[in-house]
């Protein structure tokens, strides 16, 4: 957090001794915490929300709260100039569809937020017949905000906790920044929906399940069978 002036502190190398009288204008750091320091400070996140969560996600973002504190309250109308997805409400079967699409067209490197109970793992609408069970069954996400709404309070928190991770991240260690230098990721597949929602990655599953040789029973034979296991 900042109130606009650079505090060189954060940066300062920790086995690298700067005189405390030059702390305020010299820094001795590594390309990596400057790279980090920069993004975690600037993550624009993308502008959309699902249902009552989004309210907070507002109330974040406004005054009271204030965002901007964060480098954050550039809200993006456009995934290509969005680093940060907070998924802010109920992910229904059929909105799971763009916002797998959404994430596919953000640049990397991004990051995901899951805000609230809904996003987390389904809410109160948890197997529901519309309802995803959780936005992770779909695209990774690196912080979970728990709360039915979360408060503002509980999402800056989320937020910090995103900085945090990002600090972590090394340009020396391929695996903590996948995106840098190795082209491209590969794209999620767009789930599709059609009576239910399916998930192409499952698709092989489903064909197998369909190959099986399984007689297609009659009307009378399925009521049949329904009755009985109604009965059971
Ligand atoms: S977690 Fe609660 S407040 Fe948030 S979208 Fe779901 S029902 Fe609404």
């Amino acid at each position: 957090m900042s109130n606009g002036e650079i505090n060189l502190r954060d940066l300062q190398h920790p086995d690298i001794p700067v005189p405390e009288e030059m702390q305020s204008n010299i820094a001795v750091t590594s390309l990596s915490s400057l790279y980090n320091w920069a993004r975690s400070r600037s993550i624009w996140p993308l502008l959309f929300g699902l249902a009552c969560c989004a309210i907070e996600m507002i109330a974040t973002a406004a005054s009271r709260f204030d965002l901007a504190r964060f480098g954050m309250e550039v809200m993006r109308a456009s995934p290509r100039q969005a680093d940060l997805m907070i998924v802010s409400g109920t992910v229904t079967k059929k909105m799971v569809v763009p916002i797998v699409r959404l994430y596919n067209q953000m640049p990397e490197p991004k990051y995901v937020l899951a805000m609230g109970a809904c996003a987390s793992g389904g809410g109160p609408f948890k197997e529901g017949y519309n309802v995803v069970s959780g936005i992770d069954k779909y695209i990774p996400v690196d912080v979970y905000v728990p709360g039915c709404p979360p408060t503002p309070q509980a999402l800056l928190y989320g937020l910090i906790a995103l900085q945090k991770k990002i600090e972590k991240q090394s340009l020396g260690v391929g695996a903590s920044v996948p995106w840098y230098g190795s082209g491209p990721s590969e794209e999620v597949p767009v789930p599709i929906l059609g009576p239910d929602i399916i998930d192409p990655r499952h698709a092989e599953v489903l064909r197998k399940e369909a190959k099986k040789n399984r007689p297609t029973p009659t009307v009378a034979e399925a009521l049949a069978e329904l009755t009985k296991a109604e009965s059971a």
